[in-house]
C-alpha cells in the first residue's frame, strides 16, 4: 500500500490535504481511485489507514479511518556528515533514514569544498525514503554549522563516533612506513563495550580530517575514534558502513 508522510494530526475522521505533489503521485502517477486506501503518518500520531475522499482538479482530500501502528522511534542516533558532492550527499542523507537515523547534521569542515545545499531537496529525498522504508517519522536535518562551533557547542552526554581513516592516503602517497599518530580500533572493536544511550557518527568531507581537527577529536572525552578498516572509502560509503556497524553493535539490529 501507498505511505505518504503528512503534516496534519492524524486521528479518525480528520480530513488531510496532501501536497499537490503527492495528490499528482497519487491519482495521477499511482491511478488511485475514491475509495481506495493509502496509508499515512507524521511522526506523532503513528501510522493510519485512509481513504481518498475527493479528487479534484488542484488536489486530493483523503480521511483517516484506523490506526494500523502506533508510533514508534529509532534509537537516539545522530550522524554528523561533511558537506560533499550533491550526488554522495543525497546518498548520504537517503542511506541514514534507511539504516535508522534520528537526526542529520550538516558540517563544513577545512577541507570542505562544497559550499552550498539544498535543503528543501535533501529533505524531499528524507521524506520519500522514510515512506518508502516504513518508517513513522522523518530525521530532521540540520543546516551546515562549522565543525569547530558544533564540537564547542557539544552535549557531552552524547558519544561520538569519529570514523577517522587515520594518515590515510597522504602517509601511503609518501610512502611513510609508520604512522603519525596511535592506530585507532576497529569500529567493533571499539564499540564492543560502549555505552549506550545517545550516539553521534562523524563523517569527514572527500580530503578528510585535517591533522589538527583529527587532534582536537581525539583528545574529547566523549569521543571514540574508529576505523572502519584498511581501505579509504568514499564518504558515502563510510556513512553506511559506519551506521550499519552502529546499529549491529548498539542499536536496534540487536536482538
Ligand atoms: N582523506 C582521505 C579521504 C577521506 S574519506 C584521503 O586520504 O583521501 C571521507 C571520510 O570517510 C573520512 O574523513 C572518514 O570520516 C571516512 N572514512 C573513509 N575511510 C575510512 C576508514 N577506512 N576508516 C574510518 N573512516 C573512514
Amino acid at each position: 500500500m501507498i505511505r505518504l508522510h503528512v503534516e496534519s494530526p492524524l486521528r479518525a475522521g480528520v480530513r488531510v490535504e496532501p501536497t499537490s505533489d503527492q495528490a499528482r503521485y497519487l491519482t495521477g502517477v499511482m491511478r488511485q481511485k475514491l475509495g481506495d486506501s493509502v496509508l499515512l503518518f507524521n511522526g506523532r500520531d503513528g501510522e493510519w489507514r485512509a481513504s481518498l475522499v475527493e479528487i479534484g482538479k488542484r488536489g486530493c482530500v483523503l480521511t483517516a479511518e484506523v490506526q494500523t501502528r502506533a508510533q514508534t522511534s529509532v534509537p537516539d542516533l545522530e550522524l554528523v556528515a561533511a558537506l560533499v558532492k550533491r550526488g554522495p550527499l543525497e546518498t548520504i542523507v537517503e542511506k541514514a533514514v534507511e539504516l535508522g537515523c534520528a537526526r542529520v547534521r550538516l558540517i563544513t569542515t577545512r577541507r570542505t569544498n562544497a559550499d552550498h545545499v539544498r535543503l528543501e531537496r535533501l529533505r524531499a529525498i528524507m521524506v520519500e525514503a522514510a515512506e518508502q522504508t516504513g518508517r513513522l517519522d522523518v530525521p530532521e536535518i540540520i543546516a551546515p554549522e562549522k565543525l569547530e562551533r558544533l564540537l564547542d557547542g557539544w552535549d557531552a552526554s552524547r558519544r561520538l563516533m569519529f570514523c577517522d581513516e587515520g594518515e590515510g592516503f597522504d602517509a601511503l602517497q609518501d610512502g611513510a612506513s609508520a604512522p603519525a599518530s596511535a592506530p585507532v580500533l576497529p569500529a567493533l572493536d571499539a564499540l564492543r563495550d560502549a555505552p549506550r544511550g545517545p550516539w553521534a557518527v562523524l563523517i569527514g568531507p572527500e580530503g578528510g580530517f585535517d591533522p589538527s581537527e583529527r587532534e582536537r577529536l581525539r583528545g574529547l572525552a566523549f569521543c571514540t575514534p574508529v576505523s572502519l578498516g584498511p581501505r579509504i572509502l568514499r564518504a558515502d560509503t563510510a556513512a553506511i558502513s559506519a551506521l550499519t556497524l552502529w546499529q549491529a553493535a548498539l542499536g536496534d539490529w540487536r536482538a
